[in-house]
């Protein structure tokens, strides 16, 4: 039965048009909140202006709507939220948990882009910005339980080393605003794309820095290609057409391991998401491949 208080969330990057992973992560962490009878919020991920597409935020809310799937409430923007960013950032490096670090991409190159000791010292002028970056301690193995996934385990420091939380460049790391604003939104569901379960250790640890509770997570199946291989950039951009909903939530249904037939009579999308809930079964979404090395993945 559901847990109490259930919120869950989708929170699009506006990079380009909805497609059919993003569709994939915004069905189902819909169907999950709705079937335990919770509430379902968006966010809007703007915090970095140069891969930001002119217009993709409002295109990606108007493609929801066209698919029915109506978040609850205010739909929060990142780029309105430099205070609690700021506010997170400065207690961590009060504490010692975050530091300032010049080393660029090159000063990490030969440790594979991990960050354990600082190689470069601050310039003399002191004019170019540091990055902020979250300590991480040796050894410090996060464990979580996956529902879809099932048990992951992450050696943060080995594989990830000390993360940014803010770039050089003044922007906020995905990691840093993502985890300030799961706790904001009281979210207690994280659901989304398989893509992002290698980023969930370092979200973990940066909770526990922050006194923040964890939410549960669960990383849907990746949107693999007729041969079984991830889409590759071009294809996976490949956008969802909104003026054709029913055609892209059945995809979207029956890449979360649901039954097909349920959806048989559904002429729109509102008929269609009704049948889906009234049908949806949880325990068959299947994990899909997840990436072989979930580490593979050092997103930013
Ligand atoms: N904004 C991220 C993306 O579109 C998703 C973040 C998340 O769900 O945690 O890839």
């Amino acid at each position: 039965s559901a847990p109490d208080g259930y919120r869950g969330r989708f929170a699009p990057s506006p990079t380009g048009p909805l497609h059919m992973g993003s569709l994939v992560a915004a069905l189902g962490s819909w169907l999950l909140a709705r079937h335990a009878g919770g509430a379902w919020l968006l966010r809007i991920e703007d915090i970095d202006p140069p891969r930001e597409v002119a217009g993709a935020a409002d295109a990606q809310l108007a493609a929801l709507a066209a698919f029915g799937l109506h978040g609850d409430g205010p739909v929060m923007r990142q780029s309105q939220r430099d205070v609690p960013y700021q506010e997170a950032l400065d207690a961590l490096l009060a504490t010692g948990a975050a530091f300032a670090c010049h080393c660029s991409r090159s000063d990490l190159a030969s440790s594979g882009g991990i960050h354990r000791l600082c190689v470069a010292r601050a310039p003399r002028s002191g004019q170019v910005q540091p990055a902020i970056r979250l300590r991480v301690a040796d050894g410090a193995v996060v464990r979580f339980d996956d529902l879809i996934q099932g048990p992951q385990q992450q050696d943060v420091a080995g594989v990830v080393g000390d993360f940014v939380l803010r770039r050089a460049d003044g922007y906020w790391a995905y990691q840093l605003a993502v985890v300030v604003d799961d706790a904001a939104q009281r979210i207690t569901d994280v659901v989304r794309g398989a893509d992002l379960l290698g980023s969930t250790a370092r979200q973990i640890l940066l909770q526990r820095a922050l006194g923040l509770p964890t939410p549960r997570y669960a990383h849907l199946p990746l949107v693999l290609d007729a041969h079984g291989r991830k889409l590759s950039k071009s294809d996976a951009a490949q956008p969802v057409d909104p003026d054709q909903p029913v055609a892209a939530l059945r995809t979207a249904w029956q890449l979360i391991g649901q039954d097909a037939s349920a959806l048989a009579e559904a002429g729109d999308a509102d008929a269609l998401l009704a049948c889906a809930l009234a049908a949806f079964k949880p325990q068959a979404i299947p994990p899909g491949q997840p990436p072989a090395d979930i580490a593979a993945q050092r997103r930013t």
